[in-house]
């Protein structure tokens, strides 16, 4: 099975052989029927891939079932040996799977690039844990007894990911399931299944037993879901995407009390304090937001700015904009690719008609770039409290935001005002204020003077609509650990 590439889409496509089957029971198969991968940045097919049903959904469950225990009872060093050769063969095949994450799913060269750097930084922080997962040992407060905590792997995981960032979604959530001993089905984006082929073999030729990991795509993940989530095999979902189908799939998971950790999505504000260093602060709002075409949950969607230095700072961000070139991520110097589909491109339109609408003032930008692709300028509003409606919708889009605060309370007040609580940030030169704020925002994670945060030590998560659980560092793990206590009379 290999990439089936049109003429014009590139040699790459070609010498890349990328798997385009489904995995399951550590074997790669064929699907009834296929569905296109298209590069967003020509709008052309460059693979078909196996679409597959709720049917090998449940044979990925049997797989995983049946290989949880043997698994689960590996010896921790030999699992960490596995971890430490899948990351050997991922590090040489970095350079061939950044290029198709780049086809796929259109970001610029550079940002794949750095993109399987990170998570190949995650996956290697796992192995280095798993020989290092302990448990507690105490004497009952009644005496007589001993407790023991030890904690067991959950089980069987369904770990459903994104298009956004192909490859650090599989690595993060993959990563911390396997090592904490359970065995995973991936379910993959439709849009981005390449780029989880590619980790999937990689963890394949490295030695990982037969059902350990098993790979779903699919274009009709809601009935793959429902399938495996009613299945009382499967013990944990974990899920990154929107907060509409999170919630759908808390729902799912109700009946059968299935565990769950939820990464959905965020509004992030970009706090600009009065001593702030303006230039450091307009040139990680650059970067916070147009990354990935704006598309990242952790994005500054709105950039909150004291009045008292709203004009120096705009000036700033606006000349850094201007700046950015939109293009083909396999062009040099391209800053921002494509929209990831020409769906996703009509809802970026209908969320600035949406701002014009609510007499938002534009300031850059506003309009799909012609041509082939489905690119879209980098645009920049100023806003109010009239427009808050708007701009509490989850901005995913290379659309940001400017509203002026009258005060740090102020900036408070319109940065908490919002469903969601991922990622904030607060640019100010004073440590004392950016302890006071970052306390009173209610967001799970603040980057104080940077506008990137992602990091494998790090608990990543959000509050009230953006999630529930954290990845990354040891929280990470133990999502997908449970507790067990073991009561122990000792005479
Ligand atoms: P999405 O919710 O549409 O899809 C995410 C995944 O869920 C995909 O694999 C998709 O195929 C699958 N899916 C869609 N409908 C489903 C259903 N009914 N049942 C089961 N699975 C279903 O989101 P998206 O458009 O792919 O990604 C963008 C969203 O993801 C944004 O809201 C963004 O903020 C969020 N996100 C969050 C994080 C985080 O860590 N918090 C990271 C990246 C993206």
């Amino acid at each position: 099975m290999s990439t089936v590439a049109p003429p014009a889409s590139r040699a790459l496509a070609r010498r890349h052989d990328v798997r385009t089957g489904l995995f399951i029971g550590g074997d790669w198969e064929d699907a009834a029927t296929t569905f296109p991968v298209l590069d967003p940045a020509t709008g052309e097919v460059i693979a078909e891939v196996a679409n597959g049903g709720p049917v090998d959904a449940l044979r990925a469950l049997d797989a995983a079932a049946g290989a949880q225990d043997a698994w689960r009872h590996m010896a921790p060093r030999a699992r960490a040996d596995l971890f430490h050769r899948a990351h050997g063969v991922l590090v040489e095949r970095s350079a061939a799977i950044a290029e198709v994450m780049t086809l796929e799913s259109g970001k610029p060269l550079a940002e794949a690039r750095a993109e399987v750097e990170l998570s190949l930084g995650f996956f290697l922080w796992y192995a280095e844990q798993i020989a290092h997962l302990h448990g507690t040992y105490a004497e009952g407060s009644r005496g007589g007894y001993r407790i023991i905590t030890t904690h067991q792997p959950v089980g069987p995981s369904l770990l459903i990911t994104p298009w956004n960032f192909p490859l650090l979604m599989i690595a993060r959530k993959a990563g911390a399931a396997l090592a904490a001993g359970c065995t995973v089905i991936v379910k993959s984006a439709k849009e981005t299944p390449l780029t989880c082929a590619l980790f999937v073999e990689a963890l394949q030729d490295a030695g990982f037993p037969g059902g350990v990991i098993n790979l779903v795509h699919t274009t009709g993940s809601a009935a793959v879901s429902a399938a495996v989530m009613a299945d009382p095999r499967l013990r944990k979902v974990s899920f990154t995407g929107s907060t509409a189908v999170g919630s759908a799939l808390l729902a799912q998971a109700a009946p059968g009390v299935v565990n769950a950790s939820m990464e959905l999505g965020g509004d992030g504000p970009f706090i600009v304090l009065d001593d702030a260093d303006l230039d450091l602060a307009a040139e990680q709002a650059v970067i916070c937001k147009f990354r990935n075409a704006g598309q990242a949950c952790v994005a500054a969607n709105r950039i909150i700015v004291h009045e008292s230095v709203a004009d120096a700072f705009t000036e700033r961000f606006l000349a850094a904009t201007r700046r950015l070139t939109v293009g083909n991520g396999f062009d040099p110097g391209i800053d921002v690719g494509p929209i990831i589909s020409a769906a996703q491109r009509e809802l970026v339109g209908h969320l600035v008609d949406e701002l014009r609408d609510a007499d938002a003032e534009l300031l850059l930008g506003g309009e799909p770039v012609p041509g082939d692709g489905f690119f879209f300028q980098p645009t920049v509003f100023r806003v109010d409290d009239a427009t808050a409606a708007v701009t509490r919708k989850e901005l995913f889009a290379p659309i940001a935001t400017i509203y002026r605060a009258t005060s740090t309370a102020d900036a408070i007040r319109f940065a908490n005002d919002t469903r969601y609580g991922l990622a904030s940030y607060v640019f100010t030169r004073d440590v004392s204020r950016a302890i006071a704020v970052s306390e009173r925002l209610e967001f799970g994670m603040v980057g104080i003077n940077r506008g990137i945060m992602a990091d494998p030590a790090a608990s990543f998560g959000g509050v009230k609509s953006s999630g529930l659980g954290r990845e990354g560092g040891h929280d990470g793990i133990r999502e997908f650990l449970e507790p067990q206590y073991l009561a122990l009379t000792v005479n």
